[in-house]
């Protein structure tokens, strides 16, 4: 069985290092919770331009130093161990790769295929790979590749919070780890 994880804001906690980046940048002191909508660039009113130039210059510092969502390597060894085949499946550019193999290396994730496709677009991946389910903060990613026909955990967060959702929700991996196997190990 394959399962589909996302990297960033579900396995890591790169959030509150993003806001604090764009506070710093557009002289803002917002907070996590202040934050309701996916993009940076319409919450801070910068333009795509400006994201990307400041994302060059921080991008790889906020990898290397995002923690780990609680309990995100516990319940991913977990899934191993029970016989799911893990895909992590990121917008990330491949040119961050060998920083985040050492970083999940470090943190002690476990996986069988790292993707880093440059693109939010993860639909024909998810379908290629067969995965039973994609795990997935991002509600705009989550919609596409519902309405694409791949099952989604939608993992919640600020950004995601008040926007609908009709399929499964969970708040923690200790929900999400209960979901999964309510669901498919029966
Ligand atoms: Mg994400």
């Amino acid at each position: 069985m394959r399962i589909g994880i996302d990297l960033d804001g579900t396995i890591a906690d790169n959030f509150d290092l993003l806001v604090q980046t764009f506070n710093e940048y557009c002289g803002k002191s917002l907070q996590g919770k202040d934050i309701k909508q996916y993009s940076l660039c319409k919450t801070y009113n910068i333009t795509e331009e400006e994201f990307n130039r400041l994302m060059d210059k921080k991008e790889e510092g906020i990898i290397m130093s995002s923690p780990l969502i609680p309990f995100a390597r516990e319940k991913i060894n977990q899934l191993v161990k029970e016989g799911w085949e893990v895909h992590i499946i990121t917008a990330r550019h491949p040119k961050y790769r060998d920083i985040t193999e050492n970083w999940l290396q470090n943190k002690g994730v476990p996986y069988s295929g790292l993707h880093l496709l440059n693109s939010h677009d993860k639909l024909e991946l998810c379908r290629e790979l067969k995965v039973r389910c994609m795990i997935e903060d991002n509600v705009h990613n989550a919609y596409q590749l519902a309405d694409g026909g791949v099952n989604v955990i939608l993992f919640e967060a600020p950004h995601n919070k008040c926007w609908p959702w009709q399929g499964i929700r969970c708040r923690s991996w200790l929900e999400i780890y209960q979901y999964i196997v309510n669901q498919w190990h029966s």
